[in-house]
């Protein structure tokens, strides 16, 4: 663990370190994106074992979202990092002629970068290699919730950076309390919205710039005409990976009510059948990430609304995968982000009871599903619906395409990154007007006597 004053010194090196500006060429941060490219690869294996330890994830979920999700965005930054990097041009009015103007994407400086529990590998990595091909420097701290998967973390930074350019700090709250005290360019968030609110408040005494990736409760709006089918295995996909411990998890469905019946009996079988009568012994299926989520999760169950699941096991930190129906917004599982494998159901009639159930709930999701064949519906709900984004027909993919900016929307988040956008949010925009000598437009200037015509025939 590291004290108050070594925190100081790192992150006092780390501003010496941005200061001289070597972070800032191409062939540095390329250099270093390459590194940690092999240092990934290098460390698979011990990832992998880190993951099925803290959270019972499969070999196939470890690699599909996390190890696979960093070396597919470490490829893609390498391939275009150069081209992001290009001052981009920009048109000059025709007072400011002669000049050109232009906007050069400039790094922040020190970044803190925190990261939750749930996608410990994904969650750390990619907020980093963003910050590293912006050309900054970064401080790292993950969650004591998967100690298995931080000490790897730390192991690998370690072994590869230079702590004035990438340092990890090991520790608890007591640890991200002391980083918050410090006067960061920038501090990029991913976790729940009640310690982005800490985190918010500890930046704005410094007036740090924040990132933050937060939760919130995403519906899963299923209407009449929706192929069910194809709905309920991208539901219950979307749902039940990684134990339901998935930010943009569908958090509860809203179902047509002349679906209603065919959906909750098609959802019931297509859990049977890809995690099988027990899915404590799926190999697929993960686990609860410790035994207070664990108990929250269960606390969060009614069994006489389950239609299947409803088991768990507390020294396994295992519960099934479970379906409620005859949901309201007065039982317990609507009343916070479930981030668990609990799938509530309700029914509508009519769109404004959706957007009435999203409005009385606290905050405007991360996430929104829509399954609909039809063109208007999904219009009319994606237009109607406040949320950071999501997908028709589909659940989680918006956030696998890495040329779709990812983030929340007012209290679900603040900043968007993922493949370019990332680079640009760990950049600032510096916007510069070269205006040429040899010429001098005295229009602008005093006396403006008899000049006033002209100005306003240029600008109307
Ligand atoms: P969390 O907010 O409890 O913890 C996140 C980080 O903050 C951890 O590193 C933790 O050590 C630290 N932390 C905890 N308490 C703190 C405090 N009092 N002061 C300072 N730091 C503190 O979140 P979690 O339980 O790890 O993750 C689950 C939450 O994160 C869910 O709400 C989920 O929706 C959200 N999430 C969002 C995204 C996204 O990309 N938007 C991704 C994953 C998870």
């Amino acid at each position: 663990m590291k004290n108050e004053q070594e925190i100081i010194e790192i992150v006092r090196k780390q501003h010496m370190f941005f200061n001289s500006s070597i972070t800032h060429t191409y062939d540095f941060r390329i250099n270093e994106l390459k590194k940690l490219k092999e240092g990934i690869k290098k460390f698979e294996s011990q990832f992998r074992a880190a993951l099925k330890d803290d959270l019972g994830k499969s070999e196939f979920e470890s690699y599909i979202t996390e190890i696979g999700f960093v070396l597919h965005d470490l490829t893609n930054t390498i391939k275009h990092l150069k081209k992001w990097m290009k001052p981009k041009r920009i048109k000059t009015p025709l007072l400011s002629q002669p000049a050109s103007s232009q906007v050069l994407f400039t790094p922040l400086g020190v970044n803190l970068i925190i990261s939750p529990f749930n996608y410990p590998i994904e969650l750390t990595f990619a907020p980093l290699i963003a910050a590293i091909a912006a050309g900054n420097t970064a401080v790292i701290k993950t969650s004591e919730l998967t100690p298995t998967c931080s000490m790897e973390i730390q192991k690998l930074i370690d072994e590869i950076f230079d702590p004035a350019y990438v340092a990890y700090i090991p520790g608890k709250v007591p640890e991200t309390t002391l980083l918050l005290k410090q006067k960061f360019d920038h501090i990029f968030f991913t976790g729940s919205p009640r310690v982005g609110s800490i985190v918010m408040e500890a930046a704005a005494k410094h007036l740090t710039p924040v990132t933050l990736e937060l939760g919130g409760k995403s519906p899963c709006i299923v209407h009449s005409d929706a192929k069910i089918d194809i709905a309920v295995n991208r539901i219950v996909y979307g749902k039940f990976m990684n134990a339901g411990q998935t930010c943009v998890a569908p958090d509860y469905v809203m179902v047509h009510q002349s679906i209603k019946e065919e959906f909750l009996e098609k959802i019931k079988q297509r859990i049977i059948t890809i995690y099988g009568d027990d899915a404590s012994s799926s190999p697929d299926f993960g686990r609860i990430v410790n035994e207070r989520h664990h108990s929250r999760i269960v606390n969060l169950i009614d069994q006489d609304k389950v239609i299947v699941g409803g088991q768990f096991n507390k020294a396994d930190r295992y519960i099934a995968p479970t379906v409620m129906k005859g949901v309201t917004l007065d039982d317990n599982v609507m009343t916070e982000e479930i981030f668990g494998p609990i799938l509530p159901v309700m029914e509508y009639g009519n769109f404004d009871e959706i957007l009435d159930t999203i409005a009385k709930l606290p905050q405007h999701p991360l996430a929104c599903y829509i399954f609909s064949e039809s063109k208007t519906v999904q219009h009319e709900l994606i237009s109607r619906i406040q949320f950071g984004g999501g997908c028709v027909n589909h659940c989680i993919q918006h956030f696998v395409n890495p040329n779709l900016p990812f983030g929340g929307v007012g209290d679900s988040g603040i900043g968007i990154y993922h493949g370019f956008n990332g680079f640009e949010r760990f950049s600032h925009k510096k916007s510069i007007l070269k205006a040429a000598s040899w010429f001098d437009l005295s229009l602008i200037y005093p006396p403006y006597k008899g000049k006033i015509k002209v100005i306003r025939r240029i600008m109307k």
